[in-house]
């Protein structure tokens, strides 16, 4: 009998049973080869395989259009923060950001260390609650890209529409967002994600790029930034993380025999709706985001009197949903339901909570 609980963690967050049991039973032994694929050279013919079909996977469940590199880079999406300037912002160039929370701010932060940042938006007039329209934005005509964060992990603050930035590239970190619903990639100059999330282990984070951006890195990039080296060598420039690499591979396959990203759209979208209307019609919880800006895969809530958190946090442990502690910078709770967490357990979490509101409220 499996023990696995319900998890709520929003990263490294909780992935598909059926994954972690297929790799399991191919831990010691790859598919009769006699190794595990941790041992693999990196330039095998297996690796490659399980590589390229992992990249092909992705490629089917987002349709990826041809003229778009897949690349499976390390440093997690926080790496990125200095990768985009260091290959897509020339030396005294400008950029546009858009500020809606902690994690764009941290992309504004690293960026403003390599050359000018103009924050185009911020969500700040709001207290982070709502996204600025595009109305209201100041693109520089001068831009080499235009950075948004579509997500915002911890605030829960979610984009429901793309950005319009003309000939300018869009290019958006997608960590906590992607895979979630399907996604027009070609909208995009460049899409970046770490894997902790919807994609698999940490160790990895996936850059989707659009190829007449790349061969502009500065002089000074560092080689192991380099976009373009990186494409050229099929990612393998140096050795990958080959573990994370396979394992978000079978998670590619397993979201494929879910029936792709229109049936994700409409189970997150059903759990979206179970756990804020159980918010919405409750006199204990709250969520400050206003509804048209609300994310379907973090939802942050508070009760009326925080004094209730501890034991609220002991009673979800108790009943094996774990994890709901909000992020340490805002309190309060937090659930994350990705793709791996299923309706049963929202379904758990909110009898749990009108319990709890029984209770206390
Ligand atoms: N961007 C977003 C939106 C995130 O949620 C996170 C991680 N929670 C990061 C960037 C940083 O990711 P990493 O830890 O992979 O650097």
């Amino acid at each position: 009998m499996s023990k696995r609980l319900f998890n709520f963690c929003a990263g490294p967050a909780a992935l598909p049973e059926a994954v972690l049991q297929q790799a399991q039973q191919e831990l010691l032994d790859w598919q009769g080869k006699g190794l595990s694929v941790m041992e693999m050279s990196h330039r095998s013919d297996e690796f490659v395989s399980v590589a390229e079909t992992a990249e092909q996977d992705l490629r089917d469940l987002l349709a990826i259009p041809d003229n778009y590199k897949v690349l499976f880079l390390q440093g997690g999406a926080s790496q990125q923060f200095a990768q985009i300037p260091l290959n897509l912002l020339p030396d005294g160039g400008m950029a546009d950001y858009i500020d809606t929370g902690i994690w764009s701010a941290k992309a504004i932060e690293e960026a403003s260390r390599f050359g000018n940042v103009n924050v185009a938006a911020s969500a700040k007039g709001y207290d982070y609650f709502a996204i600025p329209g595009q109305n209201d934005w100041q693109l520089s005509a001068e831009a080499a890209y235009v950075h948004y964060t579509p997500n915002e992990t911890i605030g829960g603050l979610e984009f429901s529409w793309i950005p319009d930035t003309g000939d300018t590239p869009l290019i958006a970190d997608m960590s906590s967002t992607i895979l979630s619903r399907p996604l027009d990639v070609s909208r995009y100059g460049m899409i970046y994600a770490g894997a902790q999330k919807n994609i698999g282990p940490s160790g990895l984070v996936v850059v989707i790029i659009r190829e007449d951006l790349l061969g502009r890195a500065r002089a000074t990039c560092p080689t192991m930034l380099d976009y373009t080296v990186a494409a050229r060598n099929a990612s393998m420039y140096n050795t990958p993380p080959t573990f994370a690499w396979y394992l978000s591979g079978l998670i590619f396959q397993w979201l494929k025999q879910q029936g792709g990203l229109d049936a994700m759209q409409r189970i997150n979208d059903a759990k979206q709706q179970t756990l804020y209307s159980a918010i919405d019609t409750s006199e204990l919880y709250s969520n400050p985001i206003s509804p048209v800006d609300r994310s379907w895969m973090n939802i942050p809530f508070r009760l009326a009197d925080d004094r209730l958190d501890k034991p609220f946090l002991a009673g979800a442990e108790e009943r094996g949903l774990l994890n709901l502690k909000g992020h340490r910078s805002v309190g309060g709770m937090r659930a994350s339901i990705y793709n791996a967490v299923p309706q049963a357990a929202v379904d758990a979490l909110v009898a749990y909570m009108a319990e709890f509101e029984q209770q206390h409220g």
